[in-house]
């Protein structure tokens, strides 16, 4: 089996209903799909989380070129390969998350290829089912009344439908934050698990203040509070707080994760599998944390192609300690708008009384629907 063409598709939708985290606010969501081709009639997809335009640059250009005619069958020595062409320009950022979406239609290929899913060959599963905590209650209007009232019905509508857990934004300021924890906490009661996400938008003073006052309100995490770049403020806050502190969307490759994990900087790490190096990069990067005793909690922030990646990742993360009661990750559901995240697949990933079931079919177990692709495609 060998590569024949590789077609990085760049896709874009509006969406109705604009939310915001503590950096913009959102009113399109965009797409980085990949797709390998073979001359065994089998096709690989990929997803890239990051500036799609860019993304399909990289793998157009610096890329696709060293992978057309290869065999599709050696993941590792690929990988190094196409990590080694951009090592002088690109240890993390764009080069990473483009090498991130081929890595993962390799992968796909590899399983399509060997009639087993991505965790069978990975060497799972260790688990077939994943518990899921709804991604939303961004913020929506600037209006806190009217904002409140917004988050709070949806937030009943993630308990409605079963879900246990469920993520909120801060970084809006102390007062907004503050005000908002406290609601949802209310809202959900004690049982349910509430992360809260700043996106990097405190600093370090701002984060020790806010993660101070939601101490009461029983925060399962508090995900990227301040820069990504600031290690040791990381370090600093998690030695400051009981709540456990997550991060790591926003650094790639084993490289960033040793430096954290060394810094004793999280107590979760969050790599994006279509980010961070790939399923191959992801799978070392677990086994680092699991060597530290850290959990593991992928960030999921993609089209269904990703998310799928993320399920067969799911399924093969080493337990952070085997025991009756033990930990269990979670799979991050991104329940905010988007046109084409599941309309992609033609079976879509559900979470059925806040539970979804790992992708038994060969590769990443899904299939991708073409018109759909081909809708929202703006390249
Ligand atoms: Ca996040």
């Amino acid at each position: 089996m060998k590569i024949t063409a590789i077609r990085a598709h760049v896709l874009e939708a509006p969406i109705d209903q604009p939310f915001a985290f503590s950096q913009a606010w959102v009113d399109k969501r965009v797409g980085l799909v990949v797709e390998v081709e073979t001359d065994a009639g089998v096709t690989g997809w990929g997803d890239g989380y990051g500036p799609p335009w860019a993304l399909a640059a990289v793998i157009e250009r610096s890329y696709a070129p060293r992978l057309i005619g290869r065999s599709p069958l050696a993941g590792d020595a690929l990988w190094e390969e196409l990590y080694n062409a951009l090592r002088d320009h690109g240890q993390r950022g764009i080069a990473i998350q483009a090498l991130s979406a081929l890595d993962i239609a390799l992968w796909d290929l590899r399983g399509k290829h060997f009639g087993a899913p991505v965790h069978a060959l990975m060497g799972g599963p260790i688990r077939s089912e994943v518990r899921a905590y709804a991604t939303g209650l961004y913020r929506r209007s600037d209006d806190r009344t009217k904002n409140h009232k917004l988050l709070t019905a949806e937030a009943e509508g993630y308990l409605a439908a079963g879900f246990t857990a469920m993520k909120t934004k801060v970084g809006f300021g102390y007062d907004d934050d503050i005000a908002l924890v406290t609601m949802l906490r209310e809202t959900i009661g004690p049982d349910v698990a509430l992360f809260v996400d700043a996106n990097h938008g405190c600093d370090r003073v701002q984060a020790h203040r806010l993660a101070r006052a939601m101490e009461p309100l029983d925060i399962g995490w508090f995900e990227e509070p301040v820069a990504p770049e600031d290690i040791v403020g990381y370090a600093e806050l998690r030695a400051a707080t009981t709540i456990p502190i997550a991060g790591g969307e926003c650094s790639f490759t084993r490289h960033d994760f040793h430096r954290i994990l060394e810094a004793g900087a999280m107590d979760i790490l969050q790599p994006d599998t279509a980010s961070c190096g790939g399923l191959t990069e992801a799978k070392r990067i677990a086994d680092l944390a699991w060597t530290h005793g850290v959990r593991y909690q992928p960030h999921v922030w993609g089209t269904g192609i990703g998310l799928a990646a993320a399920m067969q990742l799911l399924a093969v993360l080493p337990t952070t300690t085997p025991a009756f009661g033990a930990h269990q990750p979670l799979l991050e559901y991104d329940s905010t708008p988007h046109p084409f995240r599941q309309d992609l697949l033609v079976e879509p990933i559900v979470v059925a009384d806040g539970v979804a079931t790992v992708p038994q079919g060969p590769g990443l177990g899904i299939e991708v629907r073409r018109d759909v692709l081909e809708r929202w495609r703006v390249n």
